[in-house]
């Protein structure tokens, strides 16, 4: 079901109108910097000629998650949304302070995806939160968050959802990432401050902080597309509509396995990788003498869906991210067409 009941005729940003057929950039104002520069966060809306849903695409809450950013800057360009149907809010750069210092976090050291709601009178991250749900979070009648992994981590594309809401699981079967990890709300999330306006989100994980990578870039701008295509916002017969498009297996959950010891991790599993309990080994902790290696095997079997690209770790740190399936096998092939398709259309384009 598509709610149309937040669709204006007048459609209005901090002040500015987006009338039906306009495209517009507006520089949402945020205060400014101890240098009195003044802080902007830059967004683009695409308002087609006919009412429809109202999608928000939004990435880089964390600032330093920069493949969503990427994301967002094709989708703008792409063809189809001549021929937009409802209202594409596009902002690229939630956390802009974040993203400035190349920082997950804001300048007070607070994470901007866990101070949702905010109020006006809050701190920083709390403020930036009630402004960004206020003016543009509100106004959405769907909404699709993009990240990344944190800073030495590399995800595996992965969409992101509370199963426990409405209309979610349909949204992120459409995005068509290969595997869909149910995952609770956390405090003080986006989704959980849209869960309670009613708009349904998904989230979308790929890649590694501070990094572009082309797969999970080029699997974004199609998820979003098949997404708007579900909705109703774009042409069906236009968008690529892979024969191919998988059907995505859902994790029952995940869980790290973590160092067991400080050292040097060196790491045999890949993204991807088909794990079983107490049999694959997922790599090996030692001192720089290479004494004393502690093996490290997984606890549960599943599907390697997150990964630590630094070798250099402390006690407890999380290594790898198994997630675990009922149908591990079929989310193993999935996982492969995905990968096979991705590096097939990156060869052909260049
Ligand atoms: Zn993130």
């Amino acid at each position: 079901m598509t709610r149309l009941s937040k669709t204006p005729q007048t459609l209005v940003i901090q002040g500015v109108t987006i009338a039906p057929g306009e495209v517009k950039r507006i520089d949402i104002q945020l205060g400014q910097l101890y240098t009195q520069t003044p802080m902007t966060m830059p967004i683009q809306v695409h308002r087609g000629y006919q009412d429809g849903p109202i999608l928000l695409v939004s990435a880089a809450i964390h600032g330093d998650e920069l493949n969503g950013v990427e994301i967002v800057r094709r989708l703008l360009k792409h063809r189809q949304l001549k021929h937009l149907k409802g209202t594409l809010i596009a902002v690229p750069i939630v956390n802009v302070h974040g993203f400035i210092n190349q920082s997950r976090y804001l300048p007070d050291g607070r994470d901007l995806n866990r101070s949702f709601p905010g109020s006006e009178r809050g701190s920083l991250a709390g403020r930036l939160a009630y402004l960004f749900i206020q003016d543009i979070l509100a106004l959405a009648t769907h909404a699709i968050d993009l990240h990344t992994g944190a800073r030495h981590r590399t995800n595996l594309a992965q969409v992101r959802v509370d199963l426990a809401q409405d209309q979610v699981l349909e949204l992120a079967k459409a995005f068509g990432a290969p595997v869909i990890l149910n995952s609770n709300l956390r405090d003080g999330s986006l989704r959980e401050a849209a869960v309670k306006l009613g708009v349904p989100t998904i989230l979308y994980e790929a890649g590694e902080a501070l990094r572009f990578d082309e797969v999970a870039i080029r699997a974004g701008v199609q998820g979003i597309l098949r997404v708007m295509r579900q909705l109703g916002m774009v042409r069906s017969r236009t968008v690529k509509q892979s024969k191919s498009q998988l059907e995505p297996v859902i994790a029952r959950g995940s869980s790290w396995v973590r160092a067991p010891q400080g050292g040097i991790f060196r790491s045999l599993v890949r993204l991807g990788q088909k794990i079983e309990a107490n049999q694959t080994l997922i790599g090996d902790v030692a001192d720089p003498l290479g004494e004393q290696p502690i093996a490290i095997y997984a606890p549960v079997s599943g599907v390697v869906i997150g990964l630590l690209q630094l070798p250099l770790v402390h006690e407890g740190e999380a290594l790898c991210h198994i997630a675990s399936f009922s149908e591990t096998d079929q989310a193993v092939a999935d996982i492969e067409q995905f990968t096979e398709q991705m590096n097939a259309l990156i060869s052909d384009q260049g």
